[in-house]
């Protein structure tokens, strides 16, 4: 079309040539009438981004074609996932071009269009990325785990055609959020073995999609993404303050749903209690089932000791079983944690597991909080708690000295002592920008060079934060 083209040769000249080849090389035009160009596009994504970043580039190119009454159209064409996916990668462009089938239409346009060609089966093997030993059988079930267990189990069975889609199975750290899920996504390659599964933590999704945006990839991205039929995403906390992959992964979720694909999440918290996530993300999220698991019940502790003990050829006595159970109470991790280091002293002291040795292992290590279980939440607990603040002031815009100290505290500790981005700290923390946590930071290390009585005030709350609770 003799239109669209003389408007590209506008449009290219005002790009880098990398973004005029990802953004609009692939647009099909497909007609024009009564100043009306429409354009065929891969999807709502790329919809959406022409006219967030380019649409004043588009607008002037299209009126010195068309005409001060020129008007865009958009034709969104969604592919169809290949029917026997079997490669690890990103799918090549060849790959792409597997069949494209006209799912909708946007903006008035046109809409029932039919691809012409048969679609073509491209051969994908994606790696599921699963853990071997995160099976259903080794996944001890509870009341503390059932009704994500249950969940589960009717997912394995019709994997995205039950009212549990996505399912959100929340929880504290090593409760065994990642073992569910997996062992879900084990069960259903293993009763349906044509179906592509995929885990991913939500870090590396981040990571792959910040490379994709850098490296001009980003259709890539989305094109590898909607090739999956049960998708797992561990940690979606982890989104919180990442607007951008908060939107990217917003149009996977709509693309898998319409696809009656499977999306099974996990988080540390109920969605409720999220901050820093969009409204229209957690809104999908409440679309299906959201799940708890709590932490282990004594009789479940057991069970699970138990049947660790059998698998590992170990042999604890009951009071042994008992006082594990006792000493390591939180969470299945500590469970794990403690049958190691019983075994270890076992084997490597040779010394027998008596009721006392028993308790002076499990004594030193369950008093030990590890670092990395520090939490935005809790810094901000200890610190309102501490300075007699409530969140909502720690929030707010109060200049009052004593509460920005408070705030420029927890930042400082949130950034040192959790893995949460800037960008993350500074939204949970009263929606902040990430300069203000930059500068926070280093307020609170200047004063800690300069003075005394700060540093131990700061020391003091060290030791709170990582005190047993
Ligand atoms: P989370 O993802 O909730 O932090 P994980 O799934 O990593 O927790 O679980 C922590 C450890 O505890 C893993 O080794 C896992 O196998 C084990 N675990 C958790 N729950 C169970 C359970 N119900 N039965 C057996 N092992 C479990
Ligand atoms: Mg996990």
């Amino acid at each position: 079309m003799v239109i669209w083209t003389k408007c590209l040769a506008l449009i290219r000249e005002q790009l880098p040539p990398k973004t005029f080849r990802t953004w609009f090389e692939p647009i099909r035009p497909l007609k024009y009438k009564n100043h009306v160009l429409t354009i065929q596009v891969g999807s709502n994504y790329v919809y959406e981004y022409l006219e967030e970043h380019f649409i004043g580039i588009l607008k002037s190119s299209l009126q010195s074609v068309i005409g001060p009454k020129a008007k865009l159209e958009y034709s969104v064409v969604v592919e169809s996932q290949p029917k026997k996916p079997v490669a690890v990668t990103f799918p090549s462009d060849q790959e792409r071009k597997a069949g494209v089938n006209v799912i909708d239409a946007v903006k008035g346009g046109v809409s029932g269009l039919h691809n012409p060609f048969e679609p073509v089966v491209s051969k994908i093997q994606i790696h599921s990325q699963l853990n071997p030993a995160y099976t259903l059988e080794s996944f001890v079930e509870g009341a503390c785990n059932q009704l994500a267990r249950s969940a589960g189990l009717a997912i394995a069975g019709n994997p995205g055609k039950t009212a549990f889609n996505p399912l959100l199975i929340y929880g504290g750290s090593g409760l065994g959020k990642t073992h569910l899920a997996q062992a879900i996504g084990h069960k259903v390659k293993e009763d349906f073995p044509e179906k592509v599964v995929l885990y991913v933590s939500t870090n590396l999704f981040q990571t792959q999609f910040t490379e994709a945006v850098r490296k001009n990839e980003i259709n890539d991205f989305l094109h590898f993404y909607q090739l999956i039929d049960v998708l797992i995403l561990d940690d979606i906390h982890e989104l919180a303050g990442k607007t951008g992959t908060q939107n990217t992964l917003f149009h996977i979720f709509n693309h898998l749903q319409q696809l009656g694909k499977q999306l099974i999440l996990t988080c540390d918290k109920a969605p409720a209690e999220l901050s820093g996530i969009e409204e229209r993300l957690l809104s999908r999220f409440r679309w299906g089932l959201s799940a708890e698991i709590k932490a282990p019940d004594y009789e479940t502790r057991r069970e699970i000791v138990k049947y660790k003990a059998q698998k590992d050829g170990l042999q604890f006595s009951k009071e042994v079983i008992d006082d594990i159970c006792k000493y390591a109470d939180s969470n299945v991790r500590e469970l794990e944690g403690a049958m190691i280091s019983l075994l270890a002293q076992a084997t490597f002291n040779k010394k027998d597991l008596t009721t006392d040795l028993v308790r002076e292992i499990l004594g030193k290590m369950v008093t030990r909080q590890p670092e990395e279980q520090l939490t935005v939440d809790r810094i901000q607990k200890v610190l309102c708690n501490y300075f007699h603040v409530t969140p909502e002031l720690l929030h707010s815009k109060n200049r009052k000295r004593e509460i920005v100290q408070a705030r420029q505290l927890a930042m400082y500790f949130c950034k040192n002592h959790t893995n949460a981005s800037l960008a993350s700290i500074g939204k949970q923390i009263g929606n902040r920008d990430h300069a203000t946590v930059i500068y926070a930071c280093k307020a609170v290390s200047d004063l800690l060079d300069t003075d005394k009585s700060f540093r131990m005030q700061v020391e003091e709350i060290h030791t709170l934060l990582y005190s047993r609770k």
